[in-house]
């Protein structure tokens, strides 16, 4: 019999390339289910407002145990909506992070309002409490803490601040669905929490979506109003609100993949965990600065993010890609320093840890389906590719 026949993996089976993401696993193995709950929308006639709506609203309030969801086109949508709820406008300030996606930031400034940028701690990687206060005026109106990565931002002190000086908590959870702090659900913990299903989120469509979660019942009755052109009955309207809406079939899909949810967080968590093994077995977690699960937090590793310090990390992206080995950079240039903000007045060096991170940041394939070969070959190649010196500490 000849021995490379067998079905046992060759110890050099090496794979050729590791993408960053590949939605099609997971997708592929819900193909049928999928296609039988759209083929249901389109039978149904019922394009929005469906009854697949419905069911995802009331899955996702249970998820972030929450007494109201309310369904809206993006994660972006559901940061602006939440903010025009809080009637924020031309003399407000919100604290947002600078390291952030963009739409955390730009609904404010749509609004009129003015962004308050705020740095960052460099281990959670999230809005540094005591650089919240710092910042807080008597125009301060919200906080919008990140929960980046799929990890809560320190929300005990913020909310604190938020209760001595009378402000309003939007969480961005568009990264963190399933997250936890203190053993509450990432959402719950603010006035209201922003989710979004896009495609690369830990529970994502096939296409745009998002969701506001909230415990208020007059706030939840508000932002559905405003989710709907500011009209309870139909073309009687009593707020000007906006045209924000959540496609059945998007919910239809959702609501299959929501089923998958808790595994795919599992795997996700277990990936991180072989990260960590791997990086250790090398002594790697001295030369590179491993993300870390916080106490009192629940990971959802939306992104496995190391450091590469001493100026290496485009050097070692660019050689990863050169192998096939897929990253991202999340983010590249702070929010604080993008040419749309610079009437704002920040300048380089306005927030250090924040643009520090920014150059040292590099994120690795963490998606559920990826195979633990591929995860050796990432750390393989990163181990091949970095030049032999100790992180500072
Ligand atoms: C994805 C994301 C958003 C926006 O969500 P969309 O659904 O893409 O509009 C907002 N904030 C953060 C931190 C995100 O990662």
């Amino acid at each position: 019999m000849n021995p490379a026949s067998s079905d046992v993996p060759r110890r050099n089976d090496i794979p050729a390339s590791v993408p960053l993401l590949d939605v099609n696993r997971g997708n592929q193995a819900l193909r049928n289910e999928i296609l039988e709950a759209i083929a249901n929308v389109v039978d149904s006639g019922r394009f929005l407002h469906g009854p697949d709506v419905v069911r995802l609203e009331e899955s996702i309030a249970a998820v972030c145990e929450s007494r109201y969801a309310i369904s809206c086109a993006s994660g972006s949508d559901a940061l602006l909506l939440a903010l025009l709820a809080f009637e924020v406008g031309p003399g407000d300030e919100v604290i947002v992070p600078s390291f952030t996606f963009f739409a955390t930031a730009s609904c404010v400034w749509r609004l009129g309002a003015r962004i308050v940028f705020v740095d960052i701690d460099p281990v959670s990687f999230n809005l540094d409490p005591a650089k919240v206060e710092e910042a807080i005026t008597p125009a301060t109106r919200a906080i919008v803490p990140v929960h980046l990565y799929g990890q809560c931002a320190d929300m005990e002190p913020l909310l604190e601040l938020a209760r001595h000086n009378d402000l309003k908590v939007i969480e961005d959870a568009a990264q963190a669905i399933g997250a936890e702090y203190r053993g509450h659900p990432a959402g719950a913990l603010g006035d209201v929490g922003c989710i979004s299903f896009y495609p690369t989120k830990n529970l994502g469509g096939f296409g745009d979506g998002g969701m506001l979660v909230t415990s208020d019942e007059p706030l939840a009755e508000k932002l559905r109003r405003l989710a709907a052109h500011g009209m309870k009955t139909r073309y009687y309207h009593s707020l000007v609100g906006v045209n924000s809406r959540l496609d059945s079939i998007q919910a239809a899909v959702l609501n299959v993949k929501l089923a998958q949810l808790g595994r795919w967080t599992n795997e996700r968590r277990a990936n991180a965990q072989r990260y960590q093994e791997l990086f250790a077995a090398r002594q790697m977690d001295q030369r590179l600065i491993l993300p870390r699960e916080l106490p009192d937090r629940y990971h959802v590793w939306n992104q496995y993010t190391i450091r590469v310090p001493n100026g290496h990390r485009d050097e070692v992206r660019a050689k990863l890609t050169e192998r096939n080995v897929g990253s991202e950079i999340y983010y590249p240039v702070p929010l604080h320093l993008q040419e749309c903000f610079r009437t704002l007045g920040y300048r380089r060096g306005s927030l250090p840890v924040t643009e520090r991170i920014c150059q040292e940041a590099l994120s690795l394939p963490i998606f559920p389906e990826l195979t633990a070969a591929e995860q050796a070959r990432v750390v393989d190649v990163i181990q091949d590719v970095l030049p032999n010196e100790r992180a500072a500490a």
